[in-house]
């Protein structure tokens, strides 16, 4: 073991003692059972839908039991780094309303009690942790080439031994001082492992808070615990980070994805090893995709939906992600609204070890669900934002037809017992109620066109002319269909199919195929909200012009 000076001798001579760091961020000020949680994204350039989940479970549990939630940006791997990728998550955060209390997409930025906030920035506080451990001989230098490593992995594969640098395949673990001061005095390049006391084929049981009592395999691995002495700043591997970090930052519970459940005992070794006490785990599981009859974890690379972009672009109102979201966490809360969902607090006790299905058709049932519930300036509110980035057309026109576009959003879903549920995604909405808009709307000028379902043409166009010439806008919905009625009849369609099936020759159609014609030309589909509504929102000059938009066959 290498002596306090040559220890020293490897750091900067005006590195702080760990006390001062202690001293620097002292236990956090909140209520006994209060949870510290953080989320702590590596900016990859890419927000998955599950970091949005993993966020919003975190500051959940922090604040409803009254603690701290904190974002920490995990940029240790800076191969890995991507620019702008901090304002992505600034960017997803505002959308689904989960600004963190502490850290860098905060009100404060990257000021706080226990700043900085970006591991690149801590670089200092992780070598005055590293030196601590190997003062007292709990991690070591080691030299070991990559070809060295790949050959010791190598024998051990031959050998049918677990693979990994531990024990006496650890050359480095037990080497002789003047042999390791001789290769520092060289300047060698050199990591830093830990010495682990974990023994091979050994178990070791936590409590996760999520899954109960966990058993595993020990970790008996000497793990890196700062990378390569090549490059400048010297930064620390996810472990140790993650050690220092957490117990530094005060959080009592780590809220984080499953795939770290398999590193706990290496997390656990590092926690004694430091002299820390120990943090809680909750490991979600991750969220899943059905494909076929099987199951897999929603992938970045072969799913859309995996991306928080996905939802923004579409305009999937975000309470209702949230809530939804909420609902795969606790399924309970999926039997509730939107309001409610998002108001309840999440439990521990109520998440499954199973990882909750993203299913995109019942995520649009429920924003549409919650979208017939809003008032209209709500809807055009949520129209409005997402249209500022995603389609500034509708923009002008929303802001030039303000009121056209609130007694549009209200056709048929004002005093209706079933109103209409078109409006899953912000971006239904041109297809929905573009046509109200003379500005979106496209005429009808084409009598062949095929939305008029194979009548003749020349049929088409005398019903349009004879309407638009004697159209009565005014009275009420029976009063203004019967002038429907009368035009059919005028024109030898059959009042009702039972009448036309007796004798089809004798009729140019039914009246619903004399409808369809009105219909298709005052909003352009053969499906729309109800035809007298419709026009009421309209008015009548705007409905004859319209109907005297189609050319003369
Ligand atoms: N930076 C890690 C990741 O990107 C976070 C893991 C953790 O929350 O401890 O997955």
């Amino acid at each position: 073991m290498l002596d306090r000076a040559a220890v020293d001798s490897l750091f900067p001579s005006d590195l702080p003692e760990t006390e001062e760091w202690e001293q620097r961020y002292p236990a956090r000020d909140v209520p006994d059972g209060a949870f510290v949680t953080r989320f702590g994204p590596s900016p990859t350039g890419f927000v998955h839908i599950g970091g949005i989940y993993t966020a919003m479970v975190s500051r959940d549990l922090a604040h409803s039991s009254g603690g701290v939630y904190y974002l920490r940006i995990e940029d240790t791997d800076q191969a890995r780094e991507v620019a702008g990728a901090d304002a992505q998550f600034a960017r997803a955060f505002d959308a689904f309303d989960l600004r963190p209390d502490e850290g860098p997409t905060s009100s404060t930025g990257d000021g706080g009690p226990y700043a900085p906030y970006r591991q690149s920035e801590r670089s200092t506080i992780y070598l005055s942790y590293v030196r601590e451990l190997m003062r007292r001989g709990r991690a070591y230098p080691d030299f070991a080439t990559k070809d060295e490593l790949a050959e010791i992995s190598e024998r051990q594969r031959t050998l049918k031994l677990p693979t990994g640098y531990y024990g006496r395949w650890a050359p480095w673990r037990d080497a002789d001082d003047a042999e390791v001061l001789r290769r520092l005095e060289a300047g060698d390049p050199y990591v830093v492992r830990l010495r682990s006391e974990g023994k091979v084929g050994e178990r070791v049981g936590f409590t996760d808070r999520l899954r109960g009592r966990v058993e595993a395999e020990d970790n008996h691995n000497d793990v890196v615990i700062l990378k390569t002495s090549a490059t400048e700043p010297r930064l620390p591997t996810y472990h140790f980070a993650h050690a220092v970090d957490d117990h530094l930052m005060r959080t009592s519970l780590v809220v984080r994805g499953d795939e770290w459940l398999s590193s706990v005992p290496t997390h656990l070794q590092l926690f004694a090893a430091l002299g820390f006490s120990q943090v809680e785990y909750a490991h979600l599981a991750p969220l899943m995709k059905q494909e076929g009859s099987s199951r897999r974890k929603l992938s970045k690379r072969k799913d859309a939906e995996a991306s928080v972009d996905f939802y923004l672009e579409a305009g999937y109102p975000t309470p209702a992600v949230l809530a939804y979201l909420r609902g795969l966490a606790n399924s309970p809360l999926a039997e509730l609204g939107v309001p409610e969902a998002l108001t309840t607090p999440l439990r521990l006790d109520e998440f499954q070890s199973a990882g909750p299905l993203v299913d995109t058709v019942k995520l649009a049932d429920i924003c549409a669900d919650h979208v017939a519930t809003l008032p209209a300036p709500e809807v055009l509110a949520g129209v409005r934002a997402w249209a500022r980035t995603y389609d500034p057309e509708l923009v002008e026109v929303l802001d030039e037809h303000e009121a056209l576009a609130l007694a549009a959003i209200d056709v048929e879903r004002v005093g209706v017992e079933n109103p209409r549920k078109d409006l899953a995604r912000w971006s239904d909405f041109r297809t929905a109620y573009g046509f109200f808009f003379p500005a979106l709307f496209t005429d009808v000028t084409d009598p062949a066109d095929e939305r008029f379902g194979g009548l003749a043409p020349e049929i088409v166009y005398a019903l349009a002319a004879d309407l638009a010439a004697v159209y009565t806008h005014e009275g009420d919905q029976p009063t203004w269909f019967q002038q429907i009625r009368d035009l059919a009849e005028r024109h030898g369609f059959a009042p009702n199919p039972k009448t036309y099936k007796k004798d089809p020759d004798a009729y140019a159609g039914m009246l619903r195929d004399a409808a369809n014609v009105v219909r298709v030309l005052v909003t352009g589909a053969q499906r729309s909200p109800d035809l007298y509504e419709v026009t009421r929102v309209l008015g009548a000059e705007e409905v004859v012009r319209r109907l005297e938009a189609l050319e003369r066959p």
